[in-house]
């Protein structure tokens, strides 16, 4: 038996929808295989600010810090474009990143057999791809001062952003990259730009004598941040761990989601420091945001979000049997065809996120002979 806290935050517009076929998932898991969690939810983003005036309560962000973890959904829509910026959805998000420190984005990207076909490279190419992107997430250039836009001149102005990383921010998260790709095919591809940044040298120097002092039986390789970009649509399966910072994260990790087909496929999760009690801070989601276009109309894939709850068994709560228990619940599901409108090709039969989900916690069944 299991108790841990779980904080459940659906946001708006599909973010709602998904996250409801992952709560029957779990109502499922904890009536057949004994486990339970102390779940909580609360609202989130432009729901929230609607409701509580602002898009993450302070009560709320209390609760999140107390959490074991964190499953968010998606936030933001056009109806709270023009709400002030501290208090718009997606100041929940950057509130929730920075309070519980997220300093360590992890985006998989995975091809399963049965989508190989709906990817944008030859299917010899990414058959059977597994990488995960490792990217900073709390510091460098989205975070650095200064920054501003200011006045040179009358005619002129001029506009500043700032890299900036120190040696414990590179070493915390190239530790959770060798970890990880010990658990893995034991290899790190560590991606900077050595070559014209001094936070790019640094960040190497640093990866380079971590490496050499903890993880030298780890694979270590250095490349820069732009031929990893051409090698990622060239031979993706030369990657297994992609360590990088958060600017080439942010680009690496879109690229390569894109060679697993859809948006509606892609979980993520974000890993904070370890507490005093030994769990680490850790939020789950999926990659895409609300989809105000489909939003209410139980079309959105619900499988990123499935998947996202996948990872949080695995990475927080250390349930691997479970949690691959699931991914291959949904693998089967889409090998017999069935498949949300994001993902359809050809002859397959379309199904609602409500279906999808039912057709996910049917195939559980089968599988755990439940
Ligand atoms: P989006 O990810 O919401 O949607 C992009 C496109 O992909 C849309 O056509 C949408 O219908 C489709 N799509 C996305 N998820 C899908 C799913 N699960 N199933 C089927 N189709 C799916 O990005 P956007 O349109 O640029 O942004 C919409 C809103 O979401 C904005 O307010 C944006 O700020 C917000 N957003 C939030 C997050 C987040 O909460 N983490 C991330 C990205 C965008």
């Amino acid at each position: 038996m299991s108790n841990k806290k779980i904080l459940v935050l659906p946001g708006d517009g599909i973010g709602n929808e998904v996250m409801a076929e992952v709560l029957n998932i779990i109502d499922w898991l904890s009536k057949t295989r004994s486990m339970s969690f102390d779940m909580s939810e609360r609202l989130v983003g432009g729901t929230a600010y609607d409701k509580e005036g602002d898009s993450i309560s302070d009560s709320t962000m209390q609760e999140a810090l107390d959490s074991d973890a964190v499953l968010f959904g998606a936030v933001g829509g056009p109806q709270w474009d023009n709400v002030e910026r501290n208090k718009r959805p997606e100041a929940a998000l950057l509130r929730l990143r920075k309070e519980l420190d997220l300093f360590a984005n992890l985006r998989p990207a995975v091809v399963l057999d049965a989508l190989s076909e709906s990817s944008s490279l030859k299917l010899d190419l990414v058959k059977g791809l597994d990488i995960l992107i490792v990217r900073e997430l709390t510091s460098g250039v989205y975070f650095g001062q200064p920054r501003g836009i200011s006045k040179i001149s009358d005619t002129e102005s001029k506009a500043i952003d700032t890299q900036v990383y120190t040696t414990s921010e590179i070493e915390r998260v190239s530790r959770v990259a060798f970890e990880l790709a010990k658990l893995r095919r034991n290899k790190v591809s560590s991606a900077e730009k050595s070559n014209v940044m001094e936070t790019g040298l640094f960040w190497r120097n640093i990866v380079t004598d971590l490496h050499k002092n903890e993880y030298a039986s780890v694979e270590l390789e250095h490349i820069l941040a732009d031929n990893c970009a051409m090698q990622l649509v060239r031979y993706p399966k030369q990657f297994d761990v992609i360590l990088t910072d958060n600017l080439f994260g942010d680009l690496l990790s879109d690229t390569a989601a894109m060679l697993t087909g859809s948006l509606g496929m892609l979980p993520s999760a974000s890993l904070g420091p370890v507490k005093a009690n030994g769990t680490r801070a850790a939020m789950y989601e999926p990659v895409h945001g609300s989809a105000p276009d489909i939003a209410g109309q139980s079309k959105a894939n619900p499988l990123a979000m499935i998947m996202s709850f996948a990872m949080m068994l695995k990475y927080s709560f250390d349930m691997e049997e479970d949690s691959k228990l699931i991914e291959k619940a949904v693998q089967n599901v889409l090998l017999k065809g069935l498949r949300t409108a994001d993902i359809k090709d050809g002859a397959d039969k379309i199904i609602s996120t409500k279906e999808m989900g039912v057709a996910v916690i049917e195939e559980l069944k089968v599988l755990s002979g439940n």
